[in-house]
């Protein structure tokens, strides 16, 4: 199976013919082919872009919403066919991508769909100069969207349903390692009828696809979700050229257990919020701190529940843990589990890699827990992004605190209580973008989402995303 670059409503090959191999992570075998994109693709893509935004910004708000309706439709009705793609691309479980992927998919383009029709701007009347002053919000032109593998059509739509309901045109770039689904897309794209160069999608790696991107000097605007090292590279470039930047990087996040929470709730969603799609959601609680007084008790508790779950092939049904996407991947969560020891750390549960018969070649790799007892070890202070956590135990809400917030990321963090005042207070004392509170990704499209320190600049969601994908202009109108 080839996948093309989608420039212009058609499927072409890369100008090089040069291609990448793509992986089924289930089965550790190559299963299709995508295009190597060069700067002159990217180059293709953008004028395709660019040709296509006079007409489709003054497409009316209905138009635009009509069509990402369609969009939204078409992707339900494809719900299975989608998810057994995404699935076979990415190693996520079936379920997860039948209950979450492919639904929020469809959900970001229902939402932006609407959204655009509610948003509006200010005015500001300067009274006693007799002059009004309104802001006129206006689409920036050709923007770029780089999107990472572990959620790979959810995140992608993500910023694509914002672009173009904002009246923007596309260069676009899924992850190399998880092209599929966008691929797919294209296809929807079509279907719907969606005006050619309002979408374009190449593909191929980050540091000649995606860089070429970054570097086009006439897109404007870049909304990126990825590594924390290529968010910071991607600024680096993307600086001196002033664009306007959406970075949503990296996570650490901390779950905070107190004593006085639901436990059994907690219990469940924190085997949840732990290893879900095998750990690699940049919301996933890594760094698990537990009231002292409850800790042996949890410790037992989730161990027993850990080893509940299956590690399995993707496309059986009943599979908790499927594959972790690339043997890269693998590597990567594997080499700190060699560290565990000289980290001071203990594994408790799980650390090795998982044959599966009939498929050995398959990237699997057990649910594991490690109790640490030093915040600042690597183990705590660097994404494993795998399905790899911590536990360690805290005496106080100061202790507790002090150890959410001593890593350089700020992501989202989940505190479990049922105290007011203890949930106010840590609530707004976390360094994070966002904070559950006896619930974990528990996600209203309207709410600003993003991290703070290293996790990220800006907010994506809602009227945030369509403010990042908008020009604000103010005009000031003399009247006598
Ligand atoms: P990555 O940074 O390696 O790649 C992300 C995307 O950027 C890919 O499409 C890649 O090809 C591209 N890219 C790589 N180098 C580039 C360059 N020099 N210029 C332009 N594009 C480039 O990240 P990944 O491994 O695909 O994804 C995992 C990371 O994403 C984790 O750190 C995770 O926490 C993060 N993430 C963050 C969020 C969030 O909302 N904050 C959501 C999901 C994932």
């Amino acid at each position: 199976m080839k996948i093309k670059n989608y420039i212009n409503r058609e499927f072409v090959n890369p100008i090089s013919n040069s291609w990448l191999d793509n992986y089924n992570p289930a089965i550790g075998e190559v299963y299709g082919q995508i295009p190597n994109s060069s700067k002159e693709d990217v180059e293709k893509a953008y004028q395709a872009a660019a040709k296509a935004f006079p007409k489709w910004s003054n497409f009316t708000l209905e138009e635009r919403s009509k069509i990402l309706s369609k969009i939204a439709d078409l992707i339900l009705e494809k719900l299975d066919f989608l998810a057994e793609a995404e699935s076979k691309d990415n190693g996520k479980s079936i379920s997860l991508a039948k209950q979450v992927d492919i639904p929020r998919a469809a959900s970001n383009f229902r939402f932006f769909a609407n959204a655009i029709t509610q948003f509006s701007s200010e005015s500001h009347e300067s009274v006693g100069l007799n002059a009004i002053n309104f802001t006129l919000r206006q689409p920036i032109g050709v923007v770029g969207c780089i999107s990472p593998w572990n959620l790979p059509l959810y995140l992608f739509t993500w910023k694509i349903a914002p672009a173009i309901a904002a009246g923007n045109c596309i260069v676009a770039k899924p992850s190399e390692v998880t092209p599929m689904t966008a691929h797919l897309l294209g296809k929807i794209c079509n279907e719907v009828g969606l005006p050619k160069g309002v979408l374009n999608i190449v593909h191929g790696l980050g540091t000649t696809t995606g860089q070429a991107i970054v570097e086009h000097p006439k897109i404007k605007a870049i909304s990126f979700t990825g590594g924390t090292k290529t968010g910071a590279h991607i600024a680096r470039v993307a600086a001196p050229m002033f664009k306007k930047l959406s970075l949503e990087l990296g996570g650490k996040n901390p779950n905070i257990i107190f004593a006085d929470c639901d436990y059994e709730k907690m219990l469940a969603t924190t085997v949840r919020s732990s290893f879900a799609n095998q750990g690699q959601i940049c919301l996933c609680g890594s760094r698990i701190l537990v009231e002292e007084s409850i800790y042996e008790k949890f410790k037992k508790d989730f161990i027993q529940k850990v080893a509940d779950l299956k590690v399995g092939n993707p496309s059986d049904s009943s599979t908790d843990i499927g594959a972790l996407v690339s043997k890269q991947h693998l590597e990567k969560v594997k080499s700190y589990i060699d560290i565990v020891e000289q980290e001071g750390g203990k594994i408790l549960s799980g650390g090795l890699e998982v044959t599966l018969p009939n498929y050995e070649n398959g990237y699997y790799f057990q649910p594991t827990v490690i109790e640490i007892t030093d915040n600042k070890c690597r183990l705590n202070q660097e994404e494993i992004f795998g399905p790899v956590v911590t536990i360690m135990s805290f005496k106080t809400d100061k202790d507790a605190l002090t150890l959410a917030n001593d890593v350089k990321y700020g992501l989202s963090g989940t505190l479990w209580t049922n105290n007011l005042n203890r949930t106010m207070q840590i609530a707004k004392q976390l360094q994070t973008g966002i904070v559950w509170v006896n619930t974990w990704m528990l996600r209203d499209l309207r709410t600003p989402f993003g991290g703070a320190k290293e996790s990220g600049v800006g907010r994506e969601g809602g009227f945030e995303a369509l403010r990042f994908f908008t020009e604000p202009k103010n005009i000031c109108i003399k009247y006598e």
